[in-house]
């Protein structure tokens, strides 16, 4: 079953940014920091904040974490609270626990300790960045393996009013064009697996899926 209730422990910019999306999607969120002002900061904003200490058992129990479908350490500044809170979580029986980890090694003893899912956000932002810088028209792209990617990129003015046909992307890359979504957004606006027949606009998003090698050589040679 989807999670429905969360509890974020450590309202730094990655928790509470988390926790307010959470919110903003609709999700009951308790934000929990030993910092007041944290705290402060983020009280009528989540369903509640609460300053505590997230390694006292005492006290992580009385607040009825074991409730929360999921739980995110998003501690970033001391490895060993981290560390502590995570198993904390994990032993009153929250299902699913998420720790942002600050070094490999922190991610390595996360994971050991049975953490469902550990996640690097500077890590993970920078070759983002890195991949968005390198080829201007991506807006974004998913692994979907070590060889396979999803990307999104901008169509170009040299794409401008070409059909899929014309564009080839198939035969002459090895990679293929799955939804479009035509500039200006809107309800009407995204095409899934589009025909041969749809055509290009400039400033359209396509989403193209293949191998890293042809994607590569398709935003080389074709974009
Ligand atoms: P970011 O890089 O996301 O801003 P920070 O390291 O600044 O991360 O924020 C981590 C937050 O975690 C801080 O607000 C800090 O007060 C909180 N925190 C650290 N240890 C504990 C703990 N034991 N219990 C509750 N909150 C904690």
């Amino acid at each position: 079953m989807k999670p429905q209730q969360f509890v974020v422990i450590g309202l730094g910019r990655f928790g509470s940014s988390l926790a307010l999306e959470l919110i903003e999607l609709g999700y009951e969120v308790l934000g929990i920091d030993h910092q007041e002002e944290r705290v402060e900061e983020m009280e009528g904003q989540l369903t509640h904040a609460v300053m505590a200490d997230a390694t006292d058992e005492g006290i992580m129990r009385s607040l009825g974490v074991r409730n929360f479908d999921c739980g995110i350490v998003a501690i970033g500044d001391n490895m060993e609270r981290s560390i502590l809170a995570a198993i904390l979580l994990k032993e009153l029986g929250v299902k699913q626990v998420v720790a942002k980890a600050i070094s490999i090694l922190h991610g390595r003893a996360l994971s050991r300790l049975g953490v469902d899912r550990v996640i690097f956000p500077e890590k993970d932002m920078g070759i983002r960045v890195a991949h968005q810088l390198v080829t201007p028209n991506l807006l974004d792209y998913i692994e979907i393996s070590k060889d396979y990617k999803i990307v999104e990129l901008i169509v170009p003015e040299c794409m401008d009013g070409k059909s899929l046909s014309e564009l080839n992307t198939r035969a002459k890359y090895g990679c293929s064009i799955i939804a479009l979504n035509r500039e200006g957004g809107g309800d009407n606006s995204i095409i899934v697996a589009p025909t041969a027949h749809d055509h290009l606009n400039k400033g359209d998003i396509m989403v193209l899926i293949g191998s890293n090698e042809s994607i590569e050589r398709f935003e080389d040679e074709a974009v």
